[in-house]
């Protein structure tokens, strides 16, 4: 144990006292302060590796984890867009005149429903949009092919665009329902590549198929112009208007 030495007499004082055990003078313990702090320097390395070292296992294990089920709910995702898919193969039949078809229901030159199959619409879309290429393609993607599905009740279009040689699908599901004079779409979701996307997000996706509206503009005037259309697996029927 360090002793005190008093400044006034010179006296060895034991390192507990305060004052000078010889003449009584207050002794200057900042000493013993000072050499308390260093005395366990084990101690105080303890104290900061607590203070600065990692943290404990579980706690480490738990980010670790997240992170890396995050990282695989990314990739998982990432894969849902970058798969194709089914899309109806493209048709080589011939495409019937639907926009011709629709301008005549409308003017009552030919009453009576009119009836496509899935692969007449695929034929028409594939004739109908060759010539508007141009218009549906943009600095970044390409436009290859755009598509129609139907089943009861619901229509989806799909697009297929080209990102620098990749191609990226977008779908959008569709119910038509007429009413009131008027046909209205109503999107019931859609999908990127094969990750669905809801319908509450899918209403703010109409920019994805913005270019392809405005490129069947002419059709959607027209079928807005009938009196339903009605989906069923493998095909429309498009009844004419009754006046
Ligand atoms: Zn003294």
């Amino acid at each position: 144990m360090t002793k005190l030495v008093c400044a006034e007499c010179r006296h060895e004082n034991e390192a507990e006292r305060i004052y000078c055990h010889n003449c009584g003078e207050r002794l200057d313990r900042s000493v013993v302060a000072a050499q308390k702090k260093g005395q366990d320097p084990k101690d105080e390395h303890r104290r900061l590796q607590k203070m600065l070292g990692p943290p404990n296992r579980a706690r480490q294990n738990f980010f670790a984890i997240s992170k890396l089920a995050l990282a695989a709910a990314v990739v998982a995702a990432l894969v849902q867009i970058a798969l194709p898919p089914e899309l109806p193969a493209p048709t080589k039949i011939l495409a019937p005149q639907v926009d011709l078809d629709l301008e005549n229901a409308g003017s009552y030159q030919k009453p009576g429903p009119l009836e496509y199959s899935q692969d007449q619409i695929n034929a028409y879309l594939a004739y109908r949009l060759i010539g508007k290429k141009k218009a549906l393609n943009n600095p970044v993607l390409t436009f290859v092919r755009a598509t129609a599905s139907f089943r009861e009740g619901a229509c989806t279009i799909g697009v297929e665009r080209s990102l620098f040689g990749y191609s990226l699908f977008s779908r959008a599901s569709y119910r038509v329902d007429a009413g009131a004079g008027k046909i209205a779409a109503t999107n019931n979701g859609g999908w990127i590549g094969r990750m669905p996307v809801h319908p509450a997000i899918m209403q703010f996706g109409g920019i994805i198929f913005a270019d392809l509206w405005s490129a069947l503009e002419r059709e959607r005037k027209l079928l807005g112009k009938m009196g339903a259309v009605n989906f069923h697996d493998g095909g429309v029927s498009i009844t004419t208007p009754t006046r």
